[in-house]
């Protein structure tokens, strides 16, 4: 049923199409530093509309935004295709969101869950697993800040910056 949701939602590719003009090759690509927004992948936390966003911004979005070894690793990815001698990776924000799911559901909740599926003998390693759950939007902002920050495989100028969304109002307001 909810395979036949997503075909059913592919269908939009086809008015898409029509009116797609094109893309610009990768080789083809601004040569100007490049910046990437980390955010929830909770539809609410559409940062292109949130933000107006023109076409640019490299976006990561995970289950509640959070600084996690794959994040970072795309981090990596762009910073280093980017490190041409002109450009590189110069910025990232960090945005997390009220009434994120991961504040309303935390780890607990998601160990309890994710043992009603798995086998027994995998419910120790499921005690050990973060998800990324947190209590404090703020204080997860700044941790994820510092984990971004304290990477050293990222350029050493890297800026990091973080926001929080309300999902309620829409607004945006950036963590000093
Ligand atoms: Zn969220």
């Amino acid at each position: 049923m909810s395979a036949a949701m997503l075909r059913e939602l592919a269908k939009g590719n086809d008015e898409h199409v029509k009116s797609f003009s094109g893309s610009i090759k990768f080789s083809d690509f601004p040569k100007q530093d490049a910046v990437i927004i980390l955010t929830c992948m909770d539809p609410r936390s559409n940062i292109i509309d949130t933000w107006n966003l023109p076409f640019g911004p490299a976006i990561l979005r995970n289950a509640g935004g959070r600084a996690t070894p794959d994040a970072l690793r795309s981090m990596q990815v762009l910073a280093s295709i980017m490190a041409n001698g002109q450009s590189t990776l110069g910025a990232v924000a960090v945005i997390h969101h009220t009434d994120c799911g991961l504040v309303n559901f935390g780890n607990d909740f998601i160990h309890e869950r994710m043992k009603m599926n798995a086998p027994e003998h995998l419910h120790k390693q499921i005690d050990g697993m973060d998800h990324g759950g947190f209590t404090d939007v703020e204080a997860s902002i700044k941790e994820d800040m510092a984990i971004i920050k304290a990477d050293s495989f990222l350029p050493k100028g890297l800026e990091v910056l973080g926001f929080i969304h309300d999902s309620f109002t829409g607004k945006t307001t950036e963590v000093v």
